[in-house]
């Protein structure tokens, strides 16, 4: 704190002055101007030993005057905050770790726990999950309406992911062979030590082996099942939205926080959540597939020059 007469910076000067201001209350028993001021530790020893009470009264005005200069500039010190640059600095850095740590927190709405304890379970199962037939599967059963998948077992005769895609689930084409459901599988209980997340990937082991075993035994048979082609589209829900993060400058810690509510606040994309959107699906029957089968590798080319195909890339091209 400085001296408000002479500006001077008042440093171990208080058991001093606070003993001149005890002598004073003794023999006056009431403060005047230049102990009150004294006390509130507005005045160097120096300044109180030059100074009568008379004397600052008439300088009262100016002094006054003075110390409402000085809590306005102390007003300003703490309203000012840090520097632009800093403020501009904190944001950016902000902004991107902000958004890494919102694109981690993207979601499915489609979701399969993950396998654990694989020694369970058959390789060939563990490739299916792997190779997200099984997604595939949901896809189809819960959300494409226009197939009605009760009583059948889906079969992924081809899955086919978008060309040079960022995502792992981002698939061009589905087809799929439905077959009634002949043989039953057995469900177990739940175990009281497993996870709910366990027991559902049991019990969906359990029905892979089951359709397995039926489908191989009809296809043993000739028998042949309905063949469609379906075109899902990856969707962010959460696509150009965005969270507002308020942030404050905590003038007492010099720092920058993050706030529940505020003044200030930076646009931080929502964390995505990953749906699909059902663009189109065909029932062909089994020539179709012959000839689709037969011309694979064009066809997959042919979703790799347009993004947004038809189904037409699927039927002979005529001319
Ligand atoms: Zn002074």
């Amino acid at each position: 704190m400085d001296c408000i007469i002479c500006e001077k910076r008042i440093v171990n000067e208080n058991n001093q002055l606070q003993n001149k201001v005890r002598q004073f209350l003794k023999t006056n028993k009431q403060l005047d101007l230049k102990h009150q001021w004294i006390k509130e530790w507005k005045i160097c020893y120096g300044c109180s030993e030059q100074y009568t009470s008379e004397r600052l009264e008439l300088d009262a005005v100016v002094i006054i005057e003075k110390m409402k200069l000085k809590r306005k500039e102390n007003q300003k010190k703490k309203q000012k905050g840090p520097s632009q640059s800093f403020r501009e600095d904190y944001i950016r850095k902000y902004i991107e770790y902000a958004t890494d740590k919102s694109e981690e927190k993207g979601r499915y709405t489609l979701y399969q726990p993950p396998l654990k304890n694989r020694q369970q379970y058959d390789k060939a199962y563990i490739e299916y999950v792997e190779r997200r037939e099984s997604l595939a599967v949901m896809i189809v059963r819960d959300l494409v309406k226009t197939i009605d998948t009760r009583g059948y077992w889906v079969d992924v005769r081809h899955l086919e992911e978008h060309f040079l895609t960022d995502f792992d689930r981002d698939f061009s084409f589905i087809i799929v062979e439905l077959f009634q459901r002949v043989l039953k599988p057995d469900y177990p209980k739940k175990m009281i030590e497993e996870t709910d997340a366990d027991y559902k990937n049991r019990i969906a082991y359990i029905t892979w082996k089951t359709a397995n075993a039926d489908i191989h035994s009809q296809r043993t048979r000739g028998i042949k099942g309905d063949v469609y082609i379906i075109l899902p589209r990856l969707k962010n829900e959460h696509e150009d939205m965005y969270d507002k993060h308020f942030i404050v400058w905590d003038s007492k810690r010099l720092v920058f926080r993050r706030v529940r509510i505020g003044k200030e606040y930076v646009n931080i994309i929502k964390p995505p959540k990953w749906s699909y959107e059902i663009v189109a699906t065909e029932k062909i029957n089994h020539q179709q597939l012959r000839y689709i089968e037969k011309n694979m590798q064009k066809i997959v080319r042919k979703t790799h020059k347009e993004r947004n195909f038809t189904l037409s890339i699927f039927r002979p091209q005529q001319r």
